[in-house]
């Protein structure tokens, strides 16, 4: 074909062919190119010699060395804009493309390719090309929307701008296929397309499928910044986590376990028990957090580190001191106080304690708590006071197995626990009322702890490793002898706490109760003056015990009441508390002094019995009604005293046989009562009374009003020794009997009895039932 014009430029009949390797050249745009081939070389060479004008045609492969087969046929016809030559021998060049042209025959191959070609000019749908410029329009949009959503890509926003200012539709075509990046093959597709319509519905397509791509990819990025964001807000937060538990003094779990090594090694625990506390540790270590065996054994650990293995208090033993803080702390008590020491002063000879535990015994408030206290003081040792009362179950001494729920070491343990030292004074309460059932003996977990020459080792269930309880001195207390196991009754060294007299109350309540009670209600001595009487008073008619207990909460509860006084009438100085506002505060005396009976009377006798809260008044009331000769005893007897009924019986008729009474015994029944029914009575020390009290009814013979006795009987009517005797005669006392008559052989405990109390009462001492007889019958 003939030379052609394009843009004015005259396009001669042959050009110098340049293959294309993954290019392709558009018309009417300029791209950036390496020339690098000498066979490309030389046609650049050659076009540069004469019009800068070349063919460019694209490979269908990516060989370095090609032959005619191997060329796209339709190409673009390009004048090179600048030539830059690289040191190398080879030229970065920039391209113009000038118009479409396929290549009609190759008129020489050697050096280069020279080709004779026939331009390609684009077909426009004619005058009104509504549909091309609508087509353009949406192509132009889709590709600023592909530009838009690809901002890295390289798609330069002038090139956008451009585009919409653009009238040529070639020229629309081309930028967009070079700045797509399209597969050569689409884009030669898109070259040799002749219609501009087609063309462009091809662009739409490609472009379409980009923007499709382009939104999966975006929503692709979108769901893995959010996943990151999340991640990124995780690690953030956790950042934060830890500085705030850091200032809350929350350390992570390595510190942790980091300070329960510090603090296992700090613990003072003997070679084994270290080494099980280091081999939980390390299972500890081990534990996810979140495994709930993990805060068991967190538990069990700080357990362990708490314990004192090895931590005392400094023992002092000087009896002098100690002997100077009892009396301090208590009034009376003398028995008490001695003994104390005594147990003292060996326990200082003998360097450690292995000898029995003591056992205080006694009525509730009477001391025996604050003695164990005084104790703890003398020998400058902690003091702690565990409540065995109701006790049944074995592992409440010794610890539930750590397989269990919520398990912890027992009573013993956690009372040395709660001490912080091993060598505290340990007040194991109400030692008489531990049970024994099918939850096992606790009796036998306490005689380990009490057994000095196995309690160096003592083994607690939760624990599992043995503690060295050999330090602790233990006290018991007890309000009675008899409910406590034999074994361990055989350890303990029994020191009895009698109760109190009037008198002694009295004095306790002015010198000890009172002062503490100030104290606590933050008042001055002058401000609520208790006269004495006033405290006699209370003593006798608002409380009838053996302790002090109830009586110092009368005195509290007149105090609190005259405090309240005090504090809402502030111009009020001082309170004198009399008898009136006693009355007035505690309501009338609940206890009238007299309980002897009124006037003498056959056939009642007033005896004294023995009750775990202290000694006891009650009358014997017997008569005798038609009947069938049968024994009625009525007032919840135990066996015993029914027992000792009887055998009264027996000897009150041979008795009465004796002083020439005949009686039929078949005729008439015999009825006992004594009376006070819901407090059960047993023993053998109302034989004395029960016999009186027959005698009295058989001869007829009245009992002296002021008469009360105690003491059990032989069917032979001899007298036999009681316990209990303070106790009963403080009772009969507080009742304002005057005359006791005793068993000859309690003659010995009478030194027990305050002075008063023996100033106040006579006292007699029977053999026999004959000595009871003289001076009970009128
Ligand atoms: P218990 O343990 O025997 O039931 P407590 O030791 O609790 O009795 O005593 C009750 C109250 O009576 C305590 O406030 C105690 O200080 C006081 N108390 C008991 N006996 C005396 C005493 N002899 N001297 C001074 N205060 C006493």
């Amino acid at each position: 074909m003939a030379n052609f014009r394009v843009n004015n430029i005259l396009i001669p009949e042959e050009l110098p062919l340049i293959a294309l390797k993954n290019t392709v050249l558009f018309p009417r745009v300029v791209i950036p190119l390496i020339v690098q081939r000498p066979k490309s070389t030389g046609a650049l060479d050659q076009a540069m010699a004469r019009d800068r004008l070349v063919f460019f045609a694209t490979q269908k492969s990516i060989e370095d060395n090609i032959e005619e087969k191997d060329l796209f046929t339709v190409g673009t016809i390009g004048r090179v804009v600048s030539v830059f030559k690289l040191p190398d021998g080879s030229s970065k060049v920039d391209v113009e493309g000038l118009t479409r042209a396929s290549i009609t025959n190759f008129s020489s191959r050697e050096p280069f390719f020279k080709v004779n070609t026939e331009p390609i000019a684009m077909e426009h749908p004619g005058e009104s090309n509504l549909e091309e410029r609508a087509l353009t329009r949406l192509v132009v949009d889709q590709f600023r929307s592909v530009s838009e959503m690809k901002p890295f890509a390289n798609i330069l926003p002038e090139i956008v701008y451009m585009m919409n200012q653009l009238k040529d539709t070639e020229q629309i075509i081309s930028l967009v296929a070079i700045n797509l990046n399209l597969e050569i093959q689409d884009q030669q597709y898109l070259l040799e397309i002749k219609s501009a319509l087609e063309a462009l519905k091809r662009l739409n397509v490609l472009l379409t499928r980009e923007l499709e791509i382009l939104e999966a990819e975006k929503n692709v990025a979108k769901e893995t910044k959010k996943q990151i964001g999340k991640m990124q807000k995780e690690l953030f937060l956790r950042e934060q986590l830890k500085s705030i538990e850091k200032e809350l003094g929350v350390e992570d779990e390595r510190d942790e376990i980091n300070m329960l090594k510090d603090k296992i090694s700090a613990a003072g625990m003997p070679k084994d028990v270290h080494g099980k506390a280091m081999k939980e540790l390390n299972r500890l270590g081990k534990m996810p957090a979140f495994n709930p065996e993990a805060s068991y054994l967190r538990t069990y650990l700080d357990w362990l580190v708490e314990l004192p293995w090895s931590k005392k208090t400094k023992e002092k033993i000087d009896i002098k001191e100690a002997e100077k803080i009892l009396n301090q702390d208590h009034y009376g008590l003398a028995k008490v106080k001695e003994r104390i020491l005594e147990y003292l002063a060996v326990q200082k000879q003998v360097g450690k304690l292995k000898g029995p535990i003591l056992c205080l015994v006694g009525p509730p408030g009477t001391g025996k708590t604050s003695v164990g206290q005084s104790i703890a003081r003398a020998l400058g040792r902690k003091f702690i006071r565990v409540s065995l009362g109701g006790l049944r179950d074995e592992a409440e001494i010794r610890g539930h197995r750590r397989t269990y729920v919520g398990a912890l070491p027992g009573r013993i343990i956690q009372g040395v626990h709660n001490s912080g030292v091993k060598n505290p004074v340990f007040m194991l309460d109400e030692i008489d009322k531990v049970g024994m059932d099918f939850r096992g003996d606790p009796s036998a977990a306490l005689l380990e702890a009490l057994d000095p020459q196995q309690n160096h080792a003592f083994s607690d269930h939760y624990l599992e490793v043995p503690f060295d309880l050999s330090d602790v001195l233990f006290v018991a207390t007890a309000n009675v002898l008899d409910t406590i196991p034999p074994a361990l009754r055989d350890r303990l060294e029994i020191i009895e706490f009698p109760g109190y007299s009037e008198d002694e109350k009295f004095h306790i309540a002015k010198d000890f109760l009172m002062p503490k009670l100030y104290k606590d209600h933050g008042l001055k001595k002058k401000t609520v003056v208790f006269p004495d009487s006033t405290l006699t008073d209370i003593v006798r008619k608002h409380t009838r015990e053996a302790g002090v207990r109830d009586l110092e909460r009368q005195i509290a509860s007149i105090i609190r009441k005259v405090t309240r006084k005090l504090v809402e009438t502030p111009s009020a100085r001082q309170v004198i508390v009399t008898k009136e506002l006693v009355h007035k505060y505690l309501g009338p005396a609940r206890f009238s002094h007299q309980m002897a009976e009124t006037k003498d009377e056959v056939g009642v006798v007033t005896g004294l019995g023995w009750t775990p809260v202290g000694g006891e008044v009650f009358s014997i009331e017997v008569t005798k009604m038609p009947g069938r000769g049968r024994l009625i005893l009525t007032g919840q007897l135990g066996a015993v005293m029914k027992e000792s009924a009887q055998a009264a019986l027996s000897f009150a008729r041979t008795l009465a046989a004796k002083h020439g009474i005949k009686e039929d015994f078949n005729k008439d029944d015999i009825h006992i009562h004594i009376p006070s029914g819901a407090i059960k009575k047993d023993g053998p020390s109302a034989g004395t009374a029960i016999t009186t009290a027959l005698v009295s009814l058989f001869l007829k013979k009245p009992v002296r009003k002021e008469v009360c006795m105690t003491g059990e009987v032989t069917l032979r009517g001899k007298v036999l020794e009681i316990g209990g005797v303070k106790e009963k005669i403080l009772a009969a006392h507080r009742a304002g009997l005057k005359t006791v008559i005793m068993p000859i052989e309690n003659k010995k405990d009478m030194d027990d009895i305050p002075k008063e109390v023996r100033r106040d009462m006579k006292f007699f001492f029977a053999k026999t039932m004959e000595d009871v007889l003289k001076v009970a019958l009128r």
